[in-house]
């Protein structure tokens, strides 16, 4: 299994529990949207904490984007990215993931569930093929919205 590790070019806060994270993005690593790959933190006690998240950014953007529910109360890795800055490092594993994009319809999806749908849609968006693809995101209150002006353009 091949590792990276990358660079954090940005780190901010979407909302009030979710962090947009942007890295470096190494040579050839490529992802088709909705599939995701494990991260872990390079730093001492945090490299084998491997969880998986999505990518959100497109294909052909030479940077990664990952969206982030973060658990503030729990101390997992979320937690611990909450503490990072620019220029820190993660650790990027193989891509994986079954989910992509095969034709109009609705999809469904709740909280930060959303995330494979942020890189289809505007993979999709940047083509003007929205067409009459549907989204039905579910949240338990309007503040976890994420990227609601986007999605709603
Ligand atoms: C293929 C795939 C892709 C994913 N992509 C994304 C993505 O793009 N963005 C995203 O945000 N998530 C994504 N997830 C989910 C993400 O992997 C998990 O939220 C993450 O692993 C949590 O890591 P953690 O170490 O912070 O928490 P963990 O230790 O793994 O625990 C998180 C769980 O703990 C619970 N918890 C919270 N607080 C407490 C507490 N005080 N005590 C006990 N339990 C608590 C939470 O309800 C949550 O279920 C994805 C999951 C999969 C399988």
């Amino acid at each position: 299994m091949q590792s990276h590790a990358v660079k954090v070019k940005s780190i901010n806060k979407i909302t009030h529990d979710v962090l947009s994270i942007v890295t470096e993005r190494p040579f050839e690593y490529g992802f088709t949207p909705g599939q995701a790959t494990e991260v872990s933190i390079n730093k001492s006690g945090w490299k084998e904490e491997k969880k998986p998240f999505t990518f959100t950014s497109m294909p052909i953007d030479d940077y990664l984007e990952f969206t982030i529910k973060t658990y503030p109360l729990h101390n997992g890795v979320t937690n611990q990215l909450l503490h990072l800055k620019k220029d820190d490092e993660l650790i990027l594993h193989d891509v994986f993931g079954a989910i992509n994009y095969k034709g109009e319809g609705v999809f469904i999806a709740g909280g930060a569930g959303v995330t494979p749908f942020i890189s289809i849609f505007r993979e999709l968006a940047s083509k003007n093929e929205i067409k009459n693809n549907r989204l039905i995101f579910a949240n338990k209150m309007k503040a976890d919205i994420i990227l609601e002006k986007e999605f709603r353009k």
